[in-house]
């Protein structure tokens, strides 16, 4: 009976291939018959059943993590997971043990942090906030204006973002060689120096949670835009597991 309900719920898929893009960033592509033709907008993302649950609660679904859809070609599902280290919950483990041809269950692709039509857009957040900026960047019209801040561990761990092929894109990395990922003022540091258009554009800020909201209190209070301009979605935050 319990598979069955599962069938209704969850997608059956499989994890078709897995590269170690980075030391500590994993790319995993999930393929199956059940992930043919879903509906997906760059920036959305899928929850997956990572393992199993004791709770009566969790009983059916298992402990479910959310990920950003790094690319998706109508059959292939394409994430990059973060290891956040040796004390890491077991989002971080499925990634690290995954193997092609592990079978796992997913929800569909969901989410409204996507990109909207503006005079242009500015990007903030860490590892994990990549993931989602990597495809949203590459489903921008074509001579869309660009600003980014990113702020990894090393120069290791930075996404090909499309910098390379957009050379008028504002888009710079900076790193915290060892500091924590938490309120990152280094990160609300680079955004207060970006040199910006007097109009506010759009802005999207993902990842740790603190570091969202004082980039976010950034610009509302110091620069001025609207609230409405700030799009937001949380990722992650120190003590807390598996925000969303
Ligand atoms: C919409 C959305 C999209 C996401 N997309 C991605 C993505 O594309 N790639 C990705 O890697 N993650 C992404 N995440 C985060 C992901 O869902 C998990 O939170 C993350 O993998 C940690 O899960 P866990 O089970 O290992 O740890 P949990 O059990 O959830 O957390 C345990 C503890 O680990 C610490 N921790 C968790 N994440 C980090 C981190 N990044 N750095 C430092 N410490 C951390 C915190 O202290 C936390 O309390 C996304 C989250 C959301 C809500």
């Amino acid at each position: 009976m319990k598979r069955r309900l599962l069938d209704r719920l969850l997608l059956p898929a499989r994890v078709h291939t897995v590269e170690q893009r980075a030391p500590r960033l994993r790319h995993i592509t999930l393929t199956g018959p059940a992930l043919a033709g879903l509906a997906w907008q760059p920036g959305q993302h899928v929850r997956l059943q990572v393992s199993a649950a004791p709770g009566a609660v969790d009983w059916l679904i298992g402990t479910l993590r959310t990920y950003s859809v790094w690319d998706y070609d109508g059959e292939n599902l394409e994430l990059i997971v973060y290891d956040h280290g040796d004390s890491s919950g077991p989002g971080a483990e499925w990634a690290r043990t995954a193997r092609s041809g592990d079978e796992l269950r997913l929800l569909k692709p969901e989410g409204d942090f996507t990109t909207a039509p503006a005079d242009y857009h500015l990007f903030a957040g860490e590892e994990t906030a990549q993931v989602a900026y990597g495809a949203m960047l590459r489903a921008l019209p074509a001579g869309a204006r660009v600003f980014g801040r990113l702020e990894v561990d090393s120069p290791d761990e930075r996404l090909d973002l499309g910098q390379d092929r957009n050379q008028d894109w504002d888009l710079a990395w900076s790193y915290r060689r060892g500091r924590p990922a938490d309120s990152a003022l280094t990160l609300v540091d680079a955004v207060r120096a970006l040199d910006l258009p007097a109009d506010p554009g759009i802005a999207y800020l993902a990842g740790e949670a603190r570091t969202i909201q004082l980039v976010r209190r950034h610009l509302v209070e110091d620069r001025h835009w609207p609230r409405r301009s700030v799009r937001t979605k949380p990722f992650w935050t120190p003590g807390k597991k598996g925000l969303d």
